[in-house]
């Protein structure tokens, strides 16, 4: 599903780095030390590179700066969020909901990239009490080679979370600019889905935009502002690549959420999962319930009370020499323990609850009964109907 690893906790949100970012990491850190090289070759190799990795480092926790600025204005607005991702163009704040208004989402987009100019803003102000050159400034290399390690490593940390709030104010959404464009148009229109649409449509404009003058920079025509050449060509087409994937990806998860809002839970659960009993072996579970069903997960059953919730994963804890002796019971979820989704909730609430514990499946309850079970694949192969039935 997603890539990546986890690194830590801030503010109680869950930090994850995707290993795309890691490319971004390794060439920001590669670009900075051989630019160092050609201009200042005195440094030595150990400070050059030295100087490189923490920079490369401090760019880091400058883009999560700009992600906690979004998610701590969601979170200050009753709006949960899980985790932060940094990947490949910088990062995302997966924010769990809308916002209420046009009003608290134009606050959450614009606090990104404010974020950033006043990163870049200290940065630079950093730059000129310690550089002691004259002002104005020349051009970047006469400027590099003057001055000493610190520095380098501000103005460059100064530039680069500029020219990060800049690209993200690019009014294409999902970017924080689409967003803030997404605001003025919803304010307009009153209507989320209408502005999401407009929104994700200037996105992909743009997105096209950027494709075709990376492709004519690339056969050597000159764009004001974004040059010309090969590498910046190709990287810019790939750039308005990514974007034209956002954009049409954010609307279709709109419309998903939408259709999902009339469509109660009881229709789309399984009325009569496999049940286990917490007596049973964990080696029974295996081989009349596991092998024998492709579900994920069973509901644990006593006395026709829900006590648990037993999965693959917690089987795959268990030693196989101990599966004889060991219990379902001994291994499972408490029910207590589980999130659940009543069969009158609708199916995007379930989506939402699915995705923010990362859980594959919803046990449903009501009044303290098992009344079925909700899994993922359900709601996407529902889905998929829904398309089909569409084109036909
Ligand atoms: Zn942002």
């Amino acid at each position: 599903m997603r890539s990546g690893f986890k690194i830590g906790k801030l503010f109680g949100i869950q930090i994850r780095v995707d290993w795309s970012w890691l490319v971004i990491f390794f060439l920001a850190t590669w670009n900075l030390g051989t630019v160092l090289g050609s201009l200042h070759n005195e440094w030595g190799l150990t400070l050059r590179w030295g100087l490189a990795l923490v920079t490369s480092l401090l760019f880091f926790a400058s883009v999560l700066m700009h992600e906690l600025g979004h998610a701590l204005v969601a979170r200050a607005q009753g709006i949960p969020v899980s985790n932060i991702t940094l990947h490949l163009f910088g990062g995302v704040s997966n924010i769990q909901r809308e916002p209420a208004s046009a009003g608290s989402e134009f606050v959450m987009a614009i606090l990104g990239p404010l974020t950033s100019f006043v990163i870049g803003g200290i940065f630079l102000v950093i730059f000129t009490l310690t550089a002691n050159i004259p002002m104005p400034f020349g051009a970047p290399e006469r400027v590099l080679e003057q001055v000493g390690p610190v520095s380098t490593m501000v103005l460059w940390l100064g530039t680069v979370n500029i020219g990060l709030g800049l690209f993200n104010l690019i009014p294409g959404f999902p970017l924080d600019g689409g967003r803030i464009l997404r605001s003025f148009f919803w304010a307009v229109t009153d209507n989320l889905k209408r502005a999401t649409r407009w929104a994700s449509r200037s996105g992909r404009l743009i997105a096209w935009l950027l494709i075709f003058s990376g492709i004519a920079m690339s056969f050597g025509a000159r764009i004001p502002l974004l040059g010309t050449g090969l590498s910046n060509g190709l990287w810019l087409a790939f750039i308005g690549w990514f974007l034209h994937n956002a954009a049409a990806q954010s609307y279709q998860q709109l419309i998903i959420r939408d259709i999902l809002e009339d469509v109660p839970v009881a229709e789309l659960m399984r009325k009569t999962p496999p049940i286990v009993s917490p007596t049973s072996t964990v080696a029974t579970l295996v081989h009349s319930y596991v092998m024998e069903n492709d579900d994920y997960a069973f509901p644990v059953m006593e006395d026709s009370r829900l006590r648990g919730l037993v999965t693959l994963d917690d089987v795959r804890a268990v030693a196989r020499d101990a599966w004889q002796t060991t219990h379902v019971q001994e291994i499972m979820t408490l029910a207590k323990d589980l999130i659940t989704i009543g069969p009158e909730d609708n199916t995007r609430e379930a989506l939402d609850r699915l995705s923010r514990r990362d859980v594959r499946q919803l046990p449903v309850m009501h009044e303290g009964t098992l009344e079925g079970l909700l899994r993922r694949r359900d709601i996407v192969k529902w889905l998929q109907l829904q398309s089909e039935m569409d084109i036909a």
